[in-house]
Formats: C-alpha cells, sequence, structure tokens
C-alpha cells in the first residue's frame, strides 16, 4: 500500500511573507506528525516580492516597533535584531529598517520554527505550481517540471501579481525594450544611463520605491512620475494615540456620512494640537469591520471616490524616504503629472509620452528613455494569465469576490468556488482576501490571518491524523 496515505500533508504555495508565516506556525504548533511542503517559484525563499528587494533604500513603512511576526509577542523582531551585531545598536523600535533585512528576519523565523519543530517536517520545493486535481478527501499539487503530490490542505498563499499595463489605444510600445511592465523585478533599472530621462506611470509606493532606488544608484537624469490624480503618500511622523472615535455600533452605513464623521473627527483633533494621522491610525482596528458592514454599493463607491485618498493617506511613507522625494521634487529632477497617457511614440533613441492633463484638454509630451509601470499589484483574478490561477477558475474551484479586488473566501480563509461552496481544502490569506476584509495587505493583519489559519488547518486535521495513527 503507499504509505503517502499515512501522512497528513499540508502544501503551501507561495514563500512570501504569507505563506512562510503559515508554515512557521504549523511547525511551531504541531501536535501530530505533520509535513509541510513549501512550494516557491523564485530562487529565495520567504521574502516574497516586498522583502526580497535589493536595494538598502527600500525601506519599511511600519517602524521596527510593529513589525514582529508575531501577533502575541511584539518584541520578536526586535529581540532579533539585538542578535545582529551591526544593527543592535542603531535600530530602535522607531526605526524604519530596511524591507531586505526584514526579509532575513522572516527567513530566520522559518528556519527556527524547523529546527524546533517536535511533529512538522518541512520540505522547500523551489518550483511552479501550476494546477490542482480534486482527489476524493485529498487534493494533488501539479508543478510545471511534471511532478505531482497529494496533500489533504492547500495554502495559496500567492501574494500580490504584477501590476496591468494602463490602458491605451495603441499597445504596441508595451512589447518595447523601453517599457517595463514588472517594477519589482531586479533588472527593471539595469542600463539605464545615469543621465537618461525615466517615465514612472503611478505615484504610491512603488513609484517611491523606484524613486529611491534610481537615486541610490546614482541617477542624475529626470524623473517624471504620472497618474491620475497627482498625488503621493504622505510620509509617517510620530504622533500620540488617538482615542477611537467610532466603533462598528456608531459608525455609519454610507461612506458620504462615514468619511464626515472622520473629516469632523479630524478637523477637532488638529484644533487640539493632534495630528491626522493619529486619527486615522485609531481606525485601525475596526477598519474591517468598517469595510464589512458597508452594503456592496457602497463599498464601490468608496473603490470609485474614496480610494485614492485613503491610499495616500493611510499607506504612508518613512519619513527618509519622503525626505529624499521632498529634495529630487525640490530640486526639479522629479516632476509629477497629473493626468492620463495618451499616446506613446518610440524611435531609436528614446520614447515621447503624450499625457492628458488632468480635468483639461491639454497634452504635454515628455521625452525618456525608459517607462516603468509603478500602477501597483494588480488584484482582479478574471485577468491573470498565471497558469494556477487559469486552472483553478477553468475547473470553478475560485471565484473573484463581488468587487474583484481578491478572491472569495470565508470567513476562515477557505475559498468559494464558482457555486459559493466554501472549500473544505483550498485556502488562502493576504492580498487575495482584500475584497472580504479591504485592510489585509500589511504585516500587522497578514500575521494574524497566519496564526489563526495555521490554528484552523490543525483542528480541521487533528481528526484525519487520530484516525490514521491510533
Ligand atoms: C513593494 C512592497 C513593499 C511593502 N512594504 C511593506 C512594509 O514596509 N510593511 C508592511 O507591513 N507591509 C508591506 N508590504 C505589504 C506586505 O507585507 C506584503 O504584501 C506581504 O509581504 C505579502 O506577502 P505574500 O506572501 O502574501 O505575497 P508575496 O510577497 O507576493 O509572495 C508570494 C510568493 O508566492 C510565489 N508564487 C506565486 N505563485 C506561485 C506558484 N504558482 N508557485 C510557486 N510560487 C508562487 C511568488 O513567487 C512570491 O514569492 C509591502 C508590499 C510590497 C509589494
Amino acid at each position: 500500500m503507499n504509505k503517502d496515505i499515512f501522512r497528513t500533508t499540508i502544501a503551501i504555495i507561495g514563500a512570501g511573507f504569507s505563506g512562510t508565516l503559515v508554515a512557521a506556525h504549523l511547525l511551531k504548533n504541531a501536535t501530530f506528525p505533520i509535513e509541510i511542503k513549501i512550494i516557491e517559484r523564485k530562487s529565495v525563499m520567504g521574502k516574497g516580492v516586498a522583502y526580497g528587494t535589493k536595494y538598502e533604500s527600500h525601506l519599511l513603512n511600519v517602524p521596527a516597533g510593529k513589525m514582529s511576526a508575531f501577533p502575541d509577542d511584539p518584541e520578536h523582531f526586535l529581540r532579533w535584531i539585538k542578535t545582529r551585531p551591526d544593527l543592535a545598536e542603531i535600530v530602535k523600535p522607531d526605526t524604519f529598517v530596511p524591507r531586505k533585512i526584514y526579509g532575513e528576519y522572516i527567513q530566520t523565523v522559518l528556519k527556527e520554527a524547523e529546527a524546533t519543530s517536535q511533529y512538522g517536517r518541512l520540505e522547500r520545493i523551489k518550483n511552479e505550481a501550476i494546477a490542482i486535481q480534486a482527489d476524493r478527501d485529498r487534493v494533488i499539487v501539479c508543478l510545471s517540471t511534471g511532478e505531482k503530490f497529494p496533500a489533504h490542505k492547500i495554502v495559496l498563499a500567492l501574494g500580490n501579481f504584477p501590476p496591468s499595463d494602463p490602458p491605451i489605444a495603441d499597445r504596441s510600445f508595451y512589447t518595447s525594450l523601453r517599457y517595463i511592465s514588472y517594477p519589482w523585478s531586479p533588472h527593471a533599472l539595469t542600463d539605464i544611463e545615469p543621465n537618461d530621462a525615466v517615465l514612472l506611470i503611478g505615484s504610491g509606493l512603488t513609484m517611491l520605491d523606484l524613486a529611491v532606488a534610481l537615486t541610490e544608484q546614482g541617477h542624475q537624469g529626470e524623473i517624471h512620475v504620472v497618474s491620475r490624480h497627482g498625488l503621493l503618500p504622505h510620509p509617517h511622523k510620530f504622533t500620540k494615540p488617538y482615542p477611537a472615535f467610532l466603533s462598528s455600533e456608531t459608525a455609519p452605513k454610507t461612506i458620504r456620512s462615514l468619511f464626515r464623521v472622520v473629516r469632523r473627527e479630524v478637523k477637532n483633533a488638529i484644533a487640539q494640537g493632534d495630528d491626522w494621522r493619529a486619527v486615522l491610525d485609531s481606525l485601525r482596528p475596526i477598519t474591517q469591520q468598517l469595510w464589512q458592514q458597508l452594503p456592496l454599493d457602497e463599498q464601490r463607491r468608496f473603490l470609485r471616490h474614496v480610494r485614492i485618498y485613503w491610499e495616500v493617506h493611510r499607506h504612508r511613507v518613512s519619513p527618509g524616504v519622503a525626505e529624499k522625494v521632498a529634495t529630487m521634487l525640490n530640486s526639479g529632477q522629479m516632476r509629477v503629472h497629473a493626468g492620463r497617457i495618451q499616446a506613446y511614440e518610440e524611435d531609436a533613441d528614446g520614447v515621447n509620452v503624450a499625457i492628458r492633463k488632468r480635468q483639461t484638454t491639454d497634452t504635454e509630451v515628455v521625452r525618456v528613455g525608459r517607462v516603468i509601470n509603478c500602477t501597483g499589484t494588480e488584484c482582479d483574478y478574471r485577468k491573470f494569465q498565471h497558469p494556477l490561477i487559469q486552472n483553478l477558475r477553468s475547473q470553478g474551484l475560485i471565484r473573484s469576490d463581488a468587487l474583484a479586488i481578491g478572491l472569495d473566501v470565508a470567513p476562515n480563509g477557505a475559498l468559494l468556488d464558482v457555486d459559493g461552496v466554501v472549500s473544505q481544502n483550498l485556502y488562502t490569506l493576504g492580498p487575495p482576501r482584500q475584497g472580504r476584509l479591504w485592510e489585509t495587505t500589511a504585516v500587522p493583519e497578514i500575521r494574524v490571518q497566519a496564526a489563526t489559519l495555521a490554528k484552523e488547518l490543525m483542528q480541521t486535521l487533528s481528526f484525519h491524523s487520530s484516525f490514521l495513527h491510533n
């Protein structure tokens, strides 16, 4: 008899922060023999898109004191920092640490959980999962190299997908070597001459990443930035905590009224010497609840009218990065255009990009050597060409949420199939839960999801395990 059927196996697809943390919790808390297979298509495990950067200037946008991987051990990251002679003296709880250091921390978290696990066994598989087949009470994971293996549960920790190309009538420029569609590629900034002008599409955190990385490599040329509103993320500022002024019971259920209340509170706060940031931060513990109790039409209204303002106020940038960007703006090296790209016209030496200015019929043409798409991660799962997503979609095993900003999930993270039936063996966490939770992409939210999901998996598998091992 195949001895595989006696093992309890959990497959985790994706070894960014989300997948790695689920694996670490399973290893730490397993109370029966369990095999965890973590599959990552990139050569580096445990870092994912955010923490796999090579640039020193890419800083966390949350201070070190709030970046523990474990919700019930808030000092964990700071204690790890103390073990590093190169960091121990310089990093304080309010320091914004380089993201690549945080990647090393996550890798250590996994290694330690693996080394001390009583019942868990971890297998790291460097491969791409391209399909999942249902097989009675188990599922089969199929890899790009042709291997397959069965698992009792699968966690899709697929994370951040590349941005979509901005819509435009003539898309031919998107095949040009001057166009970089994937801003997090390690090669996005190679072969740029120091004096070349560059156009960054999008003005959010990804754009700031690219701008400071250009500075790090000594770039002198102009940096043009274009986005519909031309708004940049605000910088962090240390503020004293602001008392809760809303609860899920008292909060209005329409976007207009909700933001009227928030604006009024901000006004009051500023009048008494507080900062608007503190007011917004006081909403964080209930943001998911506020989101969930909005009717679908109101959620749509938020995405259409408020999202952009929410993003630049809520997803703030470290003071160090903000300072660098201010220097670029003040010197004229960086120019921000509010508008939409109308056309690209490429010749042998560069590309002319026509930008229709916001709320006008005026067009400005900028000439650059490279164009980089920094519009942020695409989250409409109906569009993805990703082989695994196509496979799951074609079998009806997943569906987009009603807003098409993630996947439809049950409260425990189990995926809903095309008919809305809750899966017994497919789960997700992190960015794909955006439609359900809205606030789900940063470490403080994902670390809670990882701990809870691991517990849920252990509980649902414990029956299976006792059946096999008793
Ligand atoms: C640039 C950036 C900076 C950020 N900075 C911060 C910050 O400072 N503080 C904060 O709190 N949050 C930050 N975030 C948000 C948050 O921490 C990340 O979104 C989070 O790390 C998400 O982790 P993840 O594992 O879900 O996704 P990802 O990091 O995207 O990892 C998913 C992994 O899955 C792999 N994968 C996908 N499909 C397959 C497949 N079929 N087979 C095998 N492998 C696959 C990918 O290669 C990838 O490594 C940042 C996000 C980004 C994008």
